[in-house]
């Protein structure tokens, strides 16, 4: 069976989404954002609370979350969104030509994530005026997930007793979902060597540029190490004048890969062949890794694919899972033991002042929330 999405208000979702665009959310300047969204679910008549994540990262808001309380025992499902955006991103102005929305150029639009933050505002809307057998519904929006997914780490998942997630946060054509995303390492060298005066005595010192030199052009690997693995040295700084031996380059980097074995075995070589090769030029490395975020990866035989199958062929909409090289809040949430997946909402060329976003698709994306959750009621 084939329903179209009129259900969904379109014009509402549209008025709701500009008025999110016009309403000022760089990371950690939330405020503004997380006072809207909450003045919205109180308008819907929900009970929204805002935890305090902020406080931790220096940031002016935090999480804002709430329950919808459901009419059936299903099981509770949850939808994010983050209410942050990039720079520039101060003062934007949604500017609509027919299907499309953009910013005026000196901005990005915000379509990342804002789309997700109204598509959920209007799917929840749609729950409640059409009357929809539902389990309890979740809903986080999330703050600063730009700069480090940090709102999604500090959300205690304790309080939030959801069976699946779906992060509406990816682009593509809808019915995309990011089902595999990669686990993250970020590593930093402190290659140290000796200081001494250039001209009068070199001998006397250990140049930290040139070990630091050979042992970055002695990696084993840089770019692409596998088909789903990847590598980079981002950041290098070092050296005080000309006329002294540097005795000090400190070099920052990340692996990524889908898998946690691979990115462990790669970063271990990594730091191994980094030191080798700096203390043949007598320097020594201090290498520190971090674990910025776990991976995931849903199979097809997960339920949560199930219900996305039900979803998206009772709204005509292809299935197509793809894996991802980035981080989302999904990363955290799959960490935390809540399975979850990301979902397209339709945003384009995003990070960039020439992100758009069609309104047909933000129609799209909301259907599908609203339809998630009805088969998720389904016994
Ligand atoms: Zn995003």
């Amino acid at each position: 069976m084939s329903r179209d999405s009129s259900n969904v208000n379109t014009e509402r979702l549209v008025k709701t989404f500009c008025e999110l665009v016009e309403t000022d959310s760089t990371s950690g300047n939330e405020r503004q954002m997380a006072d809207l969204i909450k003045r919205k679910l109180e308008e819907s008549g929900y009970v929204p609370e805002e935890d305090n994540a902020g406080e931790a990262i220096g940031g002016n808001a935090g999480n804002v979350i709430v329950r919808i309380p459901g009419n059936t025992d299903a099981p509770a499902l949850l939808f994010m969104a983050h209410m942050d955006t990039v720079e520039p991103g101060m003062g934007k102005k949604p500017v609509i030509n027919g299907d499309i929305i953009t910013s005026d150029g000196t901005t990005v639009l915000g379509g990342d994530d804002l789309a997700g933050v109204a598509c959920i505002l209007e799917a929840v809307k749609v729950l409640d005026e059409q009357n929809i057998p539902h389990g309890d519904v979740y809903a986080v929006f999330s703050i600063a997930e730009e700069t480090g997914l940090y709102g999604a780490k500090a959300l205690d998942t304790s309080k939030i007793p959801a069976k699946y997630a779906f992060v509406l946060d990816e682009g593509g054509p809808i019915g995309t979902v990011a089902i595999k995303a990669p686990y993250h390492n970020k590593i930093t060298f402190v290659v140290k060597g000796k200081a001494a005066h250039a001209g009068v005595c070199p001998e006397e010192g250990i140049n930290a540029i040139r070990a630091a030199s050979a042992a970055i052009s002695n990696l084993p690997f840089m770019g692409r190490i596998d088909e789903e693995s990847t590598c980079n040295l981002g950041i290098i700084k070092g050296g005080r004048a000309t006329n002294i031996v540097p005795d000090e380059v400190i070099i920052e980097g990340e692996l990524r890969s889908i898998s946690e074995q691979k990115l462990d075995e790669y970063t271990g070589k990594w730091v191994e062949s980094f030191k080798n090769s700096a203390e043949k030029e007598k320097a020594t490395v201090q290498a520190e890794v971090k674990r910025a975020y776990g991976g995931y990866f849903i199979p097809d035989t997960h339920p949560i694919m199930g219900l996305l199958k039900k979803a998206t062929d009772a709204l005509n909409l292809p299935l197509i899972p793809q894996s991802t090289g980035g981080g989302s809040d999904t990363n955290v949430l799959n960490t935390k033991g809540i399975p979850a997946v990301n979902l397209s909402v339709g945003m384009a060329n995003v990070h960039g002042t020439n992100e758009q976003i069609a309104i047909s698709d933000m129609v799209k994306a909301t259907a599908l929330i609203v339809e998630i959750i009805k088969a998720n009621a389904e016994k």
